[in-house]
């Protein structure tokens, strides 16, 4: 398996991974990949066979016996080293992601922090949330009742090429430190921070082949979602989601899926105008808007809407596009370049205004960013997911228009809510699986917020105590503790059982005196 990794160009040599080769014979197509900003090689990797994604799948499955059977605390001092050689290799690997997403250096640094605090974090709570919970028992009064969690075996965790290290730690972390093994098969953009993950994996972590890349386009991936592993946790857009499903369904195999968005943001009329506008900005063109919680539509209520537009517009003419020292990078894609273009110049032709950027504003991979306002629910960038530099600002007579505007969408994943007066409120009515409040995109730093989505967004958590539970199987345990005389999983029931079933009904839940009892206690307190 050839997987090469050339030297930037005004950097050291990057050097070659040195992955343990699988026995199937090495695959003929390679992928090249290129800096998206210069159009230079970064390098290349094998496209991979259904054989060879078996093959991953088995050596994860025997690793998953070895790695699933350490204590947490033995599995925290192996996955301590593997977090400290990422921290070790922060500069190498920003570098990497830069050249070849396309996104400046500081973002690619910030992301690898951002994926070294999921790391930490998973390592440190995954004892704590898979530890056995006694629950109660009920009518099963002498019963002993636990909740036990335990590793699912082998995790497939399919990324995407927009956040190549944070998105897919997102379920690495919490999926090694619940006990499994995973095998990762990155974006054909991106593969090249997959392949150097697996390659510090295999210098840090002692039980070989616990986390492992598999490389390739499409293909790949689906071989990997109709291999036999015990969990696919996905991240990408909506459409290879269902894919992934249908094929998962063959075997029944659990799927966790984190998909598109559509995020909307409301600035009440109390809002902090300033703030909300910095917040959409950032919001809406962090990583150029290719973020799957990029704020990609905002809705402002009436009393403010102009003093908010016109303090976007200044700071986005602000922003500069490319350089080292650029605000946006490159886009990583031709192919998401030519959507944005496609949802921008249907907007205009439905008469949306352009404050700053636009359709013509394209040169390459770089998209200047846009303010859109007049832009109306039925337009692309209001309804599709655009994931690029746009900011579309919509005005609203009032909150409740604002939420019945934000609500009315397929996606359900971020959202955003401004203001002061009964914000939080506001917060619980946009229908999301998370918000930020006076802030955007807070929720994905904060590890123990559980991520994810509703709708066409997906389902299951990532981060967080959920997340840790997202990759184990939950066991329930009911254990006798002492014999009653009416044993209900027994036929040696005494003559008058109907009687005495009859009379227990009707004492705790027909009005009894037990019920009585308890109907007081409730209105008492
Ligand atoms: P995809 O959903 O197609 O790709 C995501 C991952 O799935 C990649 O690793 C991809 O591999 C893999 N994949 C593709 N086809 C299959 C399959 N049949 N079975 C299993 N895995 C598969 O995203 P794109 O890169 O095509 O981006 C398209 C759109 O998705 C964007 O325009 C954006 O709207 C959205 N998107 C959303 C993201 C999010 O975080 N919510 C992230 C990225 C994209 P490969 O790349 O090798 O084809």
């Amino acid at each position: 398996m050839a997987i090469t990794t050339e030297p930037p160009r005004s950097t050291n040599a990057t050097g070659a991974s040195n992955i343990p080769p699988p026995p199937a014979p090495p695959s003929a197509a390679t992928l090249e990949i290129k800096n998206p900003a210069t159009g230079e090689l970064v390098g290349s990797v094998p496209v991979m066979s259904a054989a060879e994604v078996d093959q991953a799948v088995a050596r994860a499955r025997a690793a998953s016996t070895e790695w699933g059977a350490l204590s947490h605390a033995e599995r925290g001092t192996e996955l301590g080293k593997f977090r400290r050689a990422i921290a070790e290799s922060c500069d190498d690997l920003a570098e990497l992601i830069h050249r070849e997403n396309g996104k400046p250096r500081l973002e690619a640094l910030v992301e690898v922090l951002m994926a070294l605090s999921h790391l930490d974090h998973a390592i440190k709570r995954a004892e704590k949330a898979m530890a056995p919970k006694k629950v109660s028992s009920g009518i099963m009064a002498n019963y002993r009742a636990t909740v036990g969690y335990f590793p699912l075996g082998v995790i497939a965790v399919i990324g995407p090429w927009n956040y190549p290290i944070f998105t897919p730690m997102g379920s690495i972390a919490y999926a090694l430190a619940a006990g499994n093994a995973v095998v990762f098969k990155p974006s054909e953009l991106t593969p090249l921070i997959g392949v150097r993950l697996a390659e510090i994996a295999a210098r840090t972590i002692a039980t070989p082949h616990v986390l492992q890349v598999v490389t390739g386009a499409g293909a790949t991936g689906a071989a990997l979602s109709k291999s036999t592993v015990d969990k696919i946790a996905f991240t990408g857009s909506t459409a290879t989601g269902k894919r992934i499903m249908a094929a998962a369904s063959e075997r029944l195999t659990p799927v966790l899926l984190e998909l598109g968005g559509k995020d909307a943001m409301i600035v009440a009329d109390d809002a902090d105008v300033d703030k909300a506008a910095e917040g959409a900005v950032f919001g809406a063109l962090t990583n150029a808007g290719q973020a799957c919680v990029s704020i990609e539509r905002i809705y402002v209520v009436d009393a403010i809407y102009d003093r908010f537009v016109a303090k976007v517009v200044d700071e986005v003419r602000a922003l500069k596009v490319g350089g080292d020292d650029g605000h946006l990078g490159a886009m990583t894609s031709l192919a998401q370049v030519a959507i944005v273009k496609d949802h921008l110049q249907d907007a205009v032709a439905r008469g949306a205004k352009v404050l700053c950027g636009g359709p013509d504003a394209i040169s390459g991979n770089y998209i200047q960013p846009t303010v859109l306002v007049d832009v109306t629910q039925d337009m692309k960038v209001m309804k599709e997911e655009t994931f690029g530099p746009v900011v579309p600002i919509a005005r609203v007579s009032s909150v409740d228009e604002a939420v019945r505007l934000s609500n009315d969408s397929k996606y359900g994943l971020g959202s955003s809510v401004w203001g002061k007066h009964a914000v939080r409120e506001l917060a619980n009515r946009v229908k999301a699986g998370m918000t930020s409040i006076n802030s955007v995109v807070a929720f994905a730093g904060i590890t123990s917020l559980p991520f994810g989505g509703v709708g066409e967004s997906g389902f299951g958590r990532i981060h967080g105590d959920e997340g840790i539970r997202e990759f184990t199987r939950t066991k329930s345990t009911a254990e006798e503790v002492f014999s009653l005389p009416l044993a209900v999983t027994s036929f040696k029931l005494p003559k008058n059982a109907y009687e005495r079933v009859r009379g227990l009904i009707q004492t705790l839940y027909g009005g009894g005196l037990v019920a009585r009892a308890g109907d007081a206690w409730r209105k008492i307190f």
